[in-house]
């Protein structure tokens, strides 16, 4: 249902993504792992289109695009497979001047036109499924790490994105906050919500992921289920990896 072939991303001199071929199932979750700078946030950038690949296709669902060097894709076609999309950061990067149900609305209003009530209730329904439906007036400065990234979670859920991309989601927060993250990002998995992404949460990744990539230097050193890539890892670079998480 999403499929990268040949991705090729550059930045300047500077190759970071050599080549990235990908399928990813509908409903399925997958976890990219690998030392920092190894391409994870620029492959979930390309995915959403944050970032435009030199080369290479992209197919979500039914929109596709194809990247050739000295072509810039249309905006009208970023769109379309943007709106497939929803992400979630690191850092949260909630609007601090909207509240948490102001936040999750938002989209929904601007971007795709919803009358106010109709975007109140949807947004409340995800507030629910993440268990912040009490926090719906809460300012983002008075919630915790976990509550704000849940949030963000029902913010990018609310448009219904066939894929949501996840930023080292848990990276910014304390094992406890983390923990409920987790939970929630597994609760959606187990719905059957298509998920990529990255981290360097083994345990996140374990509980949640179908597949894992290891993304080293720019291309997929290693990849499979995550009990043989974490348990059993076929390459030295990947074993050095793993055993460095501890
Ligand atoms: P990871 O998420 O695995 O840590 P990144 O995708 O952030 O890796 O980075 C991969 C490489 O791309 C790094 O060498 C980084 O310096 C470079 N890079 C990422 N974003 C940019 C950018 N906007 N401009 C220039 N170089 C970038
Ligand atoms: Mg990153």
């Amino acid at each position: 249902m999403i499929e990268l072939a040949g991705i090729e991303k550059r930045f300047g001199d500077n190759v970071v993504l050599k080549g990235i071929d990908v399928t990813i199932a509908e409903g399925s979750v997958t976890a990219l792992v690998g030392p920092s700078g190894g391409g994870k946030s620029t492959l979930l950038r390309c995915i959403n289109l944050l970032e435009v690949p030199e080369r290479g296709r992209l197919v979500i669902g039914t929109e596709s695009i194809t990247f050739e060097p000295g072509r810039r894709p249309t905006s009208e076609n970023v769109q379309k497979l943007r709106r497939q999309t929803g992400m979630v950061f690191q850092n949260f990067q909630l609007f601090p001047h909207q509240t948490a149900i102001q936040n999750v609305m938002e989209g929904l209003v601007t971007v795709l036109k919803w009358p106010k009530d109709k975007a109140r209730l949807r947004a409340m329904e995800l507030l629910e499924k993440v268990g912040m439906a009490e926090k719906a007036e809460a300012w983002p400065s008075t919630l915790s790490g976990g509550q704000q990234q849940r949030v963000a979670i029902a913010r990018a859920l609310a448009p219904s994105p066939r894929v949501l991309l996840c930023d080292e989601p848990t990276s910014a927060l304390d094992p406890e906050l983390s923990e409920e993250v987790v939970d929630v990002l597994s609760r959606l998995a187990q719905e059957g919500t298509t998920m990529v992404m990255a981290t360097h949460d083994l345990r996140l990744a374990s509980r949640v992921a179908g597949q894992v990539l290891f993304l080293d230097g720019g291309t997929i050193a290693e990849s499979g289920a995550p009990s043989a890539i974490f348990g059993a890892p076929q390459k030295e670079r990947t074993k050095r990896f793993i055993a460095s998480l501890g």
